[in-house]
């Protein structure tokens, strides 16, 4: 994908609005529980800090709804930013462009104004009024049609920030332009949030393979009772539609052959492994069984090029986060011993991942819920599109 880089925006003596994702997560006693977000911001300020630029920061926590709500201002963020950067960090409103005194200022939280999340063009104005250039450094709010995703590259050049840079990269590595086969392991809850990205993916991969509580609603519409399982039995038609798509794009599609089915939703309930007849009418299926595994890694075996969404199971409660773990330690083998491309992301994948110890060696792992499952779904981002050269 063809984009404008940060190493060809023109910084010295400029300001640069960036906008970054520290919609951190805060433990009760207010503290940062996970400074994974505000790190990976780091590289891009401190590179156009060092190519001569003064810093205006952009970003939304929480969903204030517009407005100015004390207990969701940006303002906790300070000593951590000053820690981590070695210098005072301003903080200001936006509402005054003499406020920006300091190297680095934090803007107050985006979405304190109601124009923010509406697109609004006289916001978009004024803030682009507070420098010169817009680097866009949050993959995983470019879905949004907001003014700091998308709406100041009306006013400002736009450039993509390297964290930016490193999403879009690997992710047209995984399905703009891939190494096949490609095979995408595709789990979770339940269909109806994925409709989108099925359809889209079977038109484009080599190889599907559906897990998770999703897979029952497959299982149904072919005819298996799944018993008490987590199922959309009112979605049979889209999942036929889904299969009969993958099989005209030649995209083959692996289900469960074998599962693990259990009395209750809880860690350690009762639980055997049994076949797609066998599941009882008191039996909900938790996870894939040992069979199941052993096809997904021969076509783990295959691929050149994995995209990992969605765990394969309740990978929350043990032992049902066992075909997850097994098929994840696997995968990241076959990334560090055999040059398989794997990148993943969307939701709960990175706690399922990281639950599996696998996270570290994917080739990629995406900082983007939302943002990274509309990409899987072929949709156009706001925040990317503006970038495009
Ligand atoms: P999602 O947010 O759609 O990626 O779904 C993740 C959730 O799906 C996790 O909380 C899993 O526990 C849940 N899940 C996966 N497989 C099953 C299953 N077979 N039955 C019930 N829930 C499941």
């Amino acid at each position: 994908m063809d984009f404008r880089r940060l190493e060809n925006a023109d910084l010295k003596g400029k300001t640069a609005l960036i906008r970054v994702d520290f919609n951190v997560p805060r433990a009760s006693d207010g503290s940062i529980s996970d400074h994974t977000r505000i790190d990976a911001a780091l590289p891009t300020i401190q590179a156009v800090r060092d190519a001569g630029a003064k810093i205006v920061l952009l970003s939304h926590f929480g969903r204030p709804k517009g407005e100015a709500k004390a207990e969701l201002s940006l303002d906790f963020l300070l000593p951590t930013l000053q820690e981590k950067l070695g210098e005072t960090v301003g903080f200001t409103t936006g509402a005054d462009p003499a406020d920006i005194k300091s190297n680095i200022t934090l803007l107050e939280n985006t979405r304190f104004h109601t124009g923010e999340t509406q697109g609004d063009q006289s916001l978009a104005k004024h803030w682009a009024g507070l420098g010169d250039i817009f680097i866009q450094d949050a993959f995983s709010a470019s879905h949004r049609n907001h003014v700091s995703s998308a709406g100041l590259a009306a006013f400002l050049p736009a450039y993509a920030g390297l964290s930016m840079e490193r999403e879009l990269d690997h992710l047209a590595q995984a399905l703009e332009n891939p190494n096949r086969p490609v095979l995408a392991v595709v789990g979770g809850a339940k269909v109806s949030t994925k409709i989108d990205l099925l359809s889209n993916l079977v038109t484009k991969l080599d190889m599907l393979a559906i897990g998770g509580g999703m897979a029952n609603t497959f299982l149904a519409a072919q005819g298996y009772d799944v018993g008490k399982s987590l199922c959309e039995h009112d979605l049979a038609d889209t999942a036929r539609s889904i299969m009969k798509s993958a099989a005209d794009a030649n995209c083959r599609i692996l289900l469960p052959i074998d599962v693990v089915a259990a009395t209750e939703f809880a860690a350690h309930a009762p639980h055997r492994v049994c076949g797609l007849e066998e599941v009882g009418p008191g039996e909900m299926i938790l996870d894939a069984g040992p069979e199941t595994v052993n096809g997904l890694l021969d076509a783990i075996d295959r691929a050149k090029t994995l995209i990992w969404n969605g765990p394969l199971g309740a990978f929350e409660l043990q032992p049902f986060d066992t075909s997850t773990v097994e098929t994840a330690q696997y995968a990241a083998k076959r990334v560090k011993n055999n040059g398989l491309i794997a990148v993943a992301g969307g939701g709960d994948t990175v706690s399922a991942l990281k639950h599996a110890r696998a996270a570290d060696d994917f080739t990629f792992m995406s900082t983007a819920g939302g943002a990274f499952l509309e990409w899987m779904e072929g949709k156009a981002l706001p925040g990317v599109e503006i970038l495009r050269t």
